[in-house]
């Protein structure tokens, strides 16, 4: 069993000429749930880990079991307006138009070691937007990790330019 052999591709979602990723085909099997959250505990365990910060709503789905075995706390970030309490804002580009994620303003100690989850990284701008949002709290990014980075949208590349190492679990092009 791969990772990547229980990754479901569906053709033209949200829009035509998408090729959308579908984690829910390896999360929903007992063994792909466990063999992807095993490879990140493995991979961080002996990284002194404060805080695992998840992107809405795939990183949740990740990001919540890696924290609770690396026995750390859960940070969400969040679309605009999600967030019940204060929260710290970031705006950035999309292909059409523009988006926003949010964070809570407390929900990161000055000087923690922070691990960024989502389930995929295609040009790294959401990744980027979230980082910016932990480094405005004052957390130290380690890493971004995710279940796959879509190689040809160059993600890694403009995440490394910002200082920021890339992990993933499986590629496509
Ligand atoms: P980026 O900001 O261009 O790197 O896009 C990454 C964000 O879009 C992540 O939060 C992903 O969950 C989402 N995303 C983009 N393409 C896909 C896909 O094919 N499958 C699942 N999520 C995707």
């Amino acid at each position: 069993m791969t990772i990547k052999s229980l990754i479901r591709t569906i053709p033209h979602y949200p829009k035509p000429g998408v090729q959308f990723r579908d984690i829910t085909t390896l999360l929903k099997d007992p063994l792909g749930l466990k063999v992807t959250v095993d490879a990140l505990v493995k991979r961080y365990a002996d990284q002194r880990i404060d805080k695992v910060v998840g992107i809405e709503s795939r990183g949740f789905m990740v990001g919540a079991p890696l924290a609770y075995q690396l026995g750390v706390g859960f940070v969400p970030v969040r679309k605009q307006g999600k967030l019940p309490a204060e929260t710290l804002g970031h705006d950035y580009q999309l292909e059409y138009g523009s988006d926003r994620v949010e964070i809570h303003t407390d929900a990161i100690t000055p000087g923690e070691r922070v691990l960024l989850v989502d389930d995929l990284v295609a040009t790294g701008g959401t990744a980027l937007a979230a980082a910016t949002l932990i480094s405005k709290l004052g957390g130290t990014l380690v890493e971004c990790a995710c279940v796959i980075d879509l190689v040809s949208l160059g993600g890694r590349k403009r995440l490394e330019t910002a200082d920021i190492p890339l992990f993933a679990l499986c590629e496509y092009e």
